[in-house]
């Protein structure tokens, strides 16, 4: 964990772009909450479909001028042409966005057959964005500490992670996971590498079981048996399940933070409340928005 040591501690939240107009309002109370942190950036993610793109475009521009929050659009490149990708990159540009989570992506299941092919891997989205437009952007990639579930290995997922720093990318902020011993294994191989980049904890607060077993599954995510079991004890009691997981999070991120990790990114489903319960938890305070602490910090 060296080389992650180096700087204070920086925050973000991440956003789903809303579908509904209540979503976006609900959205809009969600984000005057966690701005008055102040976190280095919010992010929004990208899904497949033209419908949900041009909502995650919308939802980061209106962030990007009313928030006074640096907006990052997530990007994904599995049925992107190239046209497409350049076109999108203009439009950030347009709108002032100096930050790009930059992915690979997943297809819908049942979709995804005869789109095009002309990006493979999240490492040719990120040469061609640098080749594209240099140095404007602050190129984040998707890390996993406890292996990508496509990936033929440990070894083989942390040289693609090579790979992708290799292409450009500035930083990294990772898949959600709940065993700290994962994420540090995994910075110290990047560190062995020579790989000098922010590889920054993606935090899940846990409040609902099923659905998290539902992601956690997906995307090759463990929830350790003891956290299972107990969270199957509190069946629908909501309470509980969310005192618990605010606990066991919390927990989580001040070793994270004690270890040197350089920042937590809040996955947060649109929700502010059980993310300001471990921030509080914390005791992190207000922030300013370079990412250093102006309250005490754990
Ligand atoms: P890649 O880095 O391309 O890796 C994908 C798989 O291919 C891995 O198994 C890797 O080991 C393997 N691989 C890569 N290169 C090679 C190679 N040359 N040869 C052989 N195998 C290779 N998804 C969305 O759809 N929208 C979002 O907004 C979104 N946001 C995310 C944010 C974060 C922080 C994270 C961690 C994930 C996010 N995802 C999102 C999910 C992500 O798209 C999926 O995990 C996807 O399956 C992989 O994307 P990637 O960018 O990591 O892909």
């Amino acid at each position: 964990m060296e080389s992650q040591k180096r700087h204070n501690p920086v925050y973000s939240f991440e956003f789903f772009p809303p579908k509904t107009p209540e979503g976006v309002e609900k959205l809009r109370r969600v984000r005057a909450r966690l701005a008055v942190l102040g976190p280095r950036f919010f992010s929004v993610t990208f899904g497949a479909g033209g419908s949900t793109r041009e909502r995650t475009f919308e939802t980061v521009a209106e962030i990007q001028r009313e928030s006074g929050i640096e907006a990052a659009p997530h990007l994904s490149c599995i049925e992107a042409t190239r046209e497409g990708v350049r076109a999108i990159l203009s439009r950030y540009r347009d709108e002032g966005i100096r930050h790009i989570v930059a992915l690979r992506g997943d297809l819908p299941s049942g979709s995804g057959t005869g789109g095009p092919r002309e990006f493979r891997y999240a490492a040719d989205l990120v040469a061609f964005i640098r080749a594209e437009t240099g140095r404007h952007f602050f190129i984040e990639v998707a890390a996993y500490p406890e292996v990508h579930p496509q990936a033929r290995g440990a070894r083989a997922d942390l040289l693609n992670f090579q790979r992708k720093v290799e292409a450009g990318a500035d930083g990294a902020i990772t898949q959600y996971f709940y065993n700290a011993d994962a994420y540090l294994r995994f910075v110290d191989e990047c560190e062995a590498r020579g790989l000098d980049l922010p590889i920054v904890p993606g935090i899940m607060p846990i409040t609902n079981h099923n659905r998290l077993a539902h992601f956690s599954d997906a995307c090759g995510a463990e929830i350790p048996r003891w956290i299972r079991k107990r969270l199957e004890d509190f069946g629908d009691d909501r309470d509980s399940i969310r005192a618990f997981g605010t606990e066991v999070v919390s927990d989580l991120c001040r070793r994270l933070l004690e270890a040197g990790a350089p920042g937590l990114h809040f996955y947060t489903l649109n929700q502010a409340a059980p993310s300001l319960a471990i921030w509080e938890n914390l005791g992190l305070g207000r922030i300013d928005t370079a990412g250093s602490p102006s309250a005490h910090r754990p």
